[in-house]
């Protein structure tokens, strides 16, 4: 029989729709555009992915049920401070973070010459080793059309607290 795991593994999914005027904010970074996320929040696929699988990984529920939109504490809330919650959430339960992988799917924003910044950036601000990729899918579907932005991320998880 196998016992408890120390290690979890997590999935998360998020989509948000484009729309003009809106700034585009992903993993973490402004880019330039005129177009962005749609959401009541800043729509950062990348992290709300992120908080997604972790919270997967921890089994702590999903985005939806830590964060709700009926929730005003949360409504509008900046996904770094989502990121933030969701983190301490884990500690609390006794979990630390392995690592994160992170695959944004769409057309925009090309992430190529900042993919390390993106890295660096959401890693000195939450403490996290996050691999952050991209790809298109052949102009089909709402991410092929424009109409949105997706990201995929899993998430590993340590049982224990985090050594200093
Ligand atoms: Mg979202």
């Amino acid at each position: 029989m196998i016992g408890r795991m120390d290690l979890r593994i997590g999935i998360g999914t998020d989509v948000h729709r484009l729309a003009a005027g809106r700034p585009m904010r992903i993993a973490g970074l402004d880019w330039p555009d005129d177009v962005g996320p749609e959401g009541h929040s800043d729509g950062d696929v990348v992290l709300h992915a992120i908080c997604d699988a972790l919270l997967s990984a921890a089994a702590l529920g999903d985005l939806g049920s830590n964060f709700g939109t009926s929730d005003p504490q949360w409504d509008g809330a900046p996904s770094d401070d989502l990121l933030a919650e969701t983190l301490r959430r884990l500690e609390k339960a006794g979990w630390r973070v392995g690592n994160v992988a992170v695959q944004l799917v769409g057309n925009r924003p090309r992430i190529g010459e900042r993919r390390a910044e993106a890295e660096a950036t959401i890693g000195a601000r939450h403490g996290i080793d996050v691999s952050f990729t991209a790809t298109t899918t052949d102009g089909l579907g709402l991410t092929g059309r424009g109409e949105g932005i997706a990201a995929i991320a899993t998430a590993l998880v340590v049982r224990g607290a985090a050594s200093t």
